[in-house]
């Protein structure tokens, strides 16, 4: 983002303030300089008005008195007399007549040279001296033109005040010099020249060329701040010279005023000076205002401007500065704007979903790259100001290709009054995208759309759906959704009177399948049952898989009545026996399965799904027990056997903790009677059944795993036995064998067991000998040989129960480590009555001596079967015709009994 340049905008601003300010002062500069030269030029033609004034009053008086003694000569008739001849009295009177036609002048009188008066205005002061300043007669009488000579200041010795001497002399007859003087007082003369004219700070003064001060009036000071000037005598104590020097006069200007910048001829100060000549003796009267004064109002003017100007000033920086504020905050206002609008694209870019949004009309106002990436057609027309209704043609022309123009313009309508409410749609695009549209209105009536692509959720959550309800490997219900089409089922069949039935199947021997086989092959047994199952069917029945080898099909609509409901269960029940029980091809395979179906009926209340399924398991577990492969209908007599197989079951955990079994032998010996060893067969001393075999209880063991510490406690009582005939020298050699279950023998510690178990009885492992079974060794032979040859490797011996009746395999046989076989006693029991029997018997022996192995016969309860057995090669016998399972004290009774005497050799043909 391009970031404005605020720092430029605040250097203009300053500089324009800068300029506003200088051009404000420059103003404020200029008014006071004007002002200043107008005050300046005012005073300055003050002071000529005031010198001209009094210079025309000062000729005036100076004229009068210059007349006046003038008049001398005429009124004492001075040229036509000598000294002696003028009358003092006369001239007295005379004199003081004519003083007292003179404004000015107080006093006159003649003198002689050396100051003697000879007449004056004043009487009786004839031959008395006038006290003239030195000089003063001299100049008077040097003065060839009889012109009016003035002296300087003096004292005057008659009234004390400072006066002038005016004089003019006069030839007598006689040629004697005579002075006509005039007295005239200072205070008078300064009052003539201020005319009553007043100015704040003027100084006027009378004064010769050469400097000398004749009359001045100073201002007198009221105050610093106002000034009058009232004219006071100070001549006579300033007699001498202003104090700022002879005033530079130009002689050559004669009668002009001159007007010049100098000190103020009185206090010094800088004035603004005027100065003029009178007419007489180069006499000057001048006029000061110091500029102070002149420039007092000035300064209030100026400061009033500079108040004004600072004003301005101050008005212009605090717009400036508001103005820069307002820029900054306007252009920070801006940069956020642009920050956020970058920040929104941003956002807007890094969108997972698509977004579109519009303005109140249903226009593009924006839009996002990801609804581009959803939409790809619709980038080239993408416009700010496009209708959305323009979009929506598109997207039905590209999405529902298939969909006739009413059908699309359908769609669009509905979107579009959809577009006015609040809310969300899933869409499916012809791309298999399934997308997710929420819509909201946003405040100024325009709209947000935004489109998710849900395609992986929704595949998701269809897989999560199918899995929660669905089997995975058959696809077919599982027993959650089983159950709850069941309750489904019940309230439906209550509504309507229908009956309805369950049926529970398992498939015989599935584990043994499973085992031999794999699982591969067994799942895909359960694939093939599944779809059997589905084809027996109506559409609206369940065939559900709850797992394993089990499945259950329920069935609905059956009839009114209970007896119609089960004949239709049974239709359905025995089709499926029939077509469960067809041969599957299971890869190279042909393999025959049969189920056992437990059915029961609903349709009459008060049953639960629960309930339903655990009858119809009841049922198939009875079938089970009774031979496989059949149909049974629940009834409630099964329910007892089910409880009682339920109570044998805590009957056996009990025996197991009040150690009620015991093991019995039952005595093997060889060809010459001698007794061999003894197989150990467990008993059980019930407290209210009595003695129990284990034909009743080791299934239910199995079954329920308490076959394992049963079987271990079976090895351990007859390990100990072991260990107590090693003492006795008559049993010494004994063999114990002891028959191994398959549940115990798969126990991956069961060798550590066998081991153990040998070792804390310390019994020859030689003598023992493990019977294990065909299904149990087929079941998996790895496991088996391993388990074998590590027991092997300590001595324990080996054989295979009940011979003949599983699915015997040469190969595996050759791999086990064997040490013997026992000929099942079905084939023994069938000596002499079934031939094929005596052929199996002989098959066995054979392979037994072909193998290297031993061979055993088991039930030989006749001595036919023994001498037919002996004929065809067995050499090993256990059975009733040698002794019967017994505890072990009769046993051991029974063995003591035994004298061994040889049999002649007797043969069978078969
Ligand atoms: P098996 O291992 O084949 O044991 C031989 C069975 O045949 C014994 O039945 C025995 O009493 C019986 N028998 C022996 N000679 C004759 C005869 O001449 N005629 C007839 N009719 N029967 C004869 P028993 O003791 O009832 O045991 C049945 C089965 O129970 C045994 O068959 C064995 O598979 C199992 N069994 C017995 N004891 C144990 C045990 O401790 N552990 C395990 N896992 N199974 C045992
Ligand atoms: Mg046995
Ligand atoms: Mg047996």
């Amino acid at each position: 983002m391009m970031r404005l340049p605020v720092s430029r905008v605040n250097a203009s601003i300053l500089g324009a303030l800068a300029i506003f300010l200088g051009a404000i002062a420059m103003t404020a500069l200029g008014l006071i300089w004007q002002t200043r030269q107008n005050a300046l030029v005012d005073h300055e033609s003050q002071a000529v008005r005031f010198t001209s004034g009094a210079v025309a009053a000062l000729n005036r008086s100076f004229l009068g008195v210059d007349v006046l003694l003038a008049s001398m000569d005429e009124l004492l008739g001075l040229s036509q007399r000598g000294r002696n001849a003028i009358n003092p009295k006369t001239a007295n009177q005379l004199m003081s007549d004519a003083v007292q036609q003179s404004l000015l002048v107080r006093y006159v009188a003649l003198v002689d040279v050396q100051s003697r008066v000879i007449a004056s205005s004043r009487f009786a002061d004839e031959q008395t001296t006038l006290a003239l300043p030195r000089g003063f007669i001299e100049t008077a009488l040097g003065d060839v033109s009889s012109a009016l000579a003035i002296s300087g200041p003096a004292l005057s010795t008659s009234s004390e005040q400072g006066v002038l001497y005016l004089a003019r002399h006069f030839r007598l007859a006689d040629g004697s010099q005579v002075l006509a003087v005039a007295e005239l007082q200072i205070a008078m003369l300064t009052s003539v020249m201020v005319q009553g004219m007043d100015a704040g700070g003027l100084e006027i003064t009378l004064e010769r060329a050469t400097g000398q001060l004749m009359a001045s009036i100073a201002p007198k000071y009221t105050g610093s701040a106002g000034v009058t000037a009232s004219p006071t005598d100070s001549a006579a104590s300033r007699a001498t010279a202003p104090q700022a020097g002879p005033f530079p006069w130009d002689p050559a200007q004669s009668v002009a005023s001159s007007v010049q910048r100098l000190p103020a001829r009185l206090s010094g100060e800088p004035a603004i000076v005027a100065a003029q000549p009178i007419l007489y003796h180069e006499l000057l009267v001048t006029a000061s205002i110091p500029l102070r004064y002149a420039l007092q109002e000035w300064s209030n003017r100026r400061d009033l401007i500079v108040i004004i100007a600072l004003a301005f000033g101050l008005m212009t920086l605090i717009m400036g500065t508001l103005a820069l504020w307002y820029i900054t905050r306007v252009t920070q206002a801006r940069q956020a704007m642009a920050q956020s609008k970058n920040n929104l694209d941003q956002a807007l870019g890094s969108m997972a979903s698509g977004l579109m949004l519009l303005n109140a009309a249903d226009e593009v106002v924006t839009w996002n790259p990801r609804y581009v990436s959803l939409f790809p057609w619709a980038e080239a027309m993408l416009t700010v100001g496009l209708p959305f209704r323009t979009i929506l043609e598109e997207a039905a022309r590209q999405d529902m290709p298939q969909a006739s123009d009413e059908e699309r313009q359908e769609w669009i309508s509905q979107r579009l009054s959809w577009q006015s409410m609040q809310g969300a749609i899933d869409r499916q695009l012809a791309t298999g995208t399934t997308v997710h549209i929420t819509q909201r209105r946003t405040p100024d009536g325009g709209a947000v759309i935004v489109y998710e692509d849900v395609t992986a959720l929704r595949a998701a959550a269809a897989e999560i759906e199918q899995l929660a309800f669905f089997d995975p490997l058959t696809h077919l219900p599982n027993r959650r959704l089983l159950s709850d089409r069941l309750a489904r089922a019940l309230t439906a069949s209550s509504r309507s009177g229908q009956h309805g039935a369950v049926l529970f199947l398992d498939l015989d021997h599935f584990k043994t399948l499973n085992d031999t086989l794999g699982h591969d092959t067994g799942d895909r047994l359960l694939e093939r049952v599944a779809q059997r199952l589905t084809a027996c069917v109506r559409e609206q029945d369940t065939v559900a898989r709850l797992g394993g080898d089990e499945f259950v099909v329920m069935l609905e609509g059956l009839g009114k009545t209970s007896a119609e409901a089960q004949a239709h269960a049974r239709l359905v029940g025995e089709k499926i026996l029939s077509s469960l029980n067809q041969p599957f091809r299971l890869g190279v395979h042909l393999h025959s399965s049969t189920p056992s179906i437990g059915a029961t009926l609903f349709g009459d209340g008060q049953k639960d799904a629960g309930d339903l399924l655990k009858q119809a398991d009841i049922a198939m577990y009875q079938v089970k027990a009774t031979g496989r492969n059949a149909l049974s209908f629940f009834n409630t007599t099964m329910l007892a056997t089910i409880t009682n197989r339920a109570s044998a079951e805590s009957d056996l955990r009990t025996a197991l903790v009040l150690d009620q079994f015991e093991l019995y032998y039952q005595g093997q010996f060889a060809a010459d009677d001698r007794p061999v060893g003894a197989e150990a067969l467990i008993r059980w001393h019930h407290p209210l059944r009595g003695l129990v075999l284990p034909s009743d209880f080791i299934g239910l063991a199995e079954e329920t795993a308490l076959i394992v510490p049963l079987g271990h406690w079976v090895l351990d009582a007859a390990c100990k036995q072991l260990k107590r005939w090693e003492s006795s020298p008559r049993r010494a050699h004994m063999a114990l064998a002891v028959n191994v279950s398959a549940r115990q023998f798969r126990q991956a510690d069961f060798v550590s067991q066998v081991k153990s178990v040998l070792r804390t009885t310390a019994a020859n492992p030689k003598r023992l000998k493990l019977e294990l079974t065909e299904s149990l060794v087929l079941a998996n032979v790895q496991d088996t040989i391993e388990k074998m040859n590590a027991l092997k490797a300590i001595g324990v011996r080996f054989a295979i129960d009940d011979f003949g009746t599983g699915q015997s395999s040469l190969t595996y046989l050759t791999q086990l480590p064997l040490n013997q076989l026992k000929i099942d006693q079905s084939f023994v029991r069938n000596i002499g009555l079934q031939e094929a029997d005596a052929i199996i018997i002989d098959t066995i022996i054979g392979m037994a001596d072909s193998l290297g192995l031993e061979a055993m016969a088991e039930g030989v309860e006749t001595s036919e079967q023994r001498d037919f057995l002996y004929a065809h090669g067995c050499r090993l016998f256990q059975g009733y015709l040698f002794s019967r399972p017994a505890s072990l004290a009769e046993f051991e009774l029974q063995l003591d009994a035994i004298t061994v005497t040889p049999r002649a050799e007797v043969t069978f043909s078969i």
